[in-house]
């Protein structure tokens, strides 16, 4: 089933995801949709703030894109990514590898038509979630997985990727930002 992506001004993209206590068939049903809303919009993560769903949860799948490389270790052995797509991260751990840090571009499905060039972030992380079975899963990540793993994990924790932006990137883009803000509360008031 396909949910509605809430955009930049819903108060939901602010607030701290609760922790998921038990994978229930509601938490499976909920990651389901995720996928099912992500692909469908041509979006490589989403998080559930973006359903309107307060929760440590999010859902990535990044098969479709060739240009922008990722690395993976899966339980301490180099793994394919495609064989780990798509990934439900439940209640994630997110810790940088070392000190080093990539800058590069993002987008974010809340945020339409407005990208930033320069979000930088470190280069590599070690994850350790459950996965859509209650399972703990645990890897090491670089590249673009490292970027949208910590994109996703910012939004289970109400951080957006605007808040990363440098401050010429933030000027430039603000009256964009103002205008979607206006929008979503607009629509939110008269309940569209
Ligand atoms: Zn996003």
């Amino acid at each position: 089933m396909l949910l509605n992506v809430v955009n930049y001004g819903h108060p939901v993209l602010r607030q701290r995801g609760v922790r998921i206590e038990a994978v229930t068939p509601e938490i499976r049903s909920l990651a389901a949709n995720m996928i099912e809303t992500m692909h469908a919009a041509q979006g490589i993560g989403l998080a559930g703030q973006q359903v309107a769903q307060a929760l440590q949860i999010f859902v990535l799948d990044l098969r479709e894109v060739t240009d922008r490389p990722s690395t993976l270790e899966w339980e301490g052995e180099p793994a394919d990514i495609a064989d780990r797509m798509p990934l439900v991260l439940i209640n994630p751990e997110v810790t940088p590898l070392n000190g080093a840090t990539d800058t590069g571009p993002e987008g974010c499905l809340s945020f339409p038509e407005i990208f930033a060039e320069q979000i930088t972030r470190p280069a590599s992380v070690r994850v350790s979630a459950w996965n859509e079975r209650g399972e703990t899963i645990r890897f090491a990540c670089g590249g673009l997985l490292a970027r949208a793993v910590q994109h996703e994990h910012d939004h289970v924790r109400g951080i957006l990727f605007i808040d990363r932006m440098t401050s010429a990137e933030r000027r430039k883009w603000q009256p964009d930002l103002d205008a979607l803000q206006d929008a979503t509360r607009a629509a939110l008031r008269t309940g569209r």
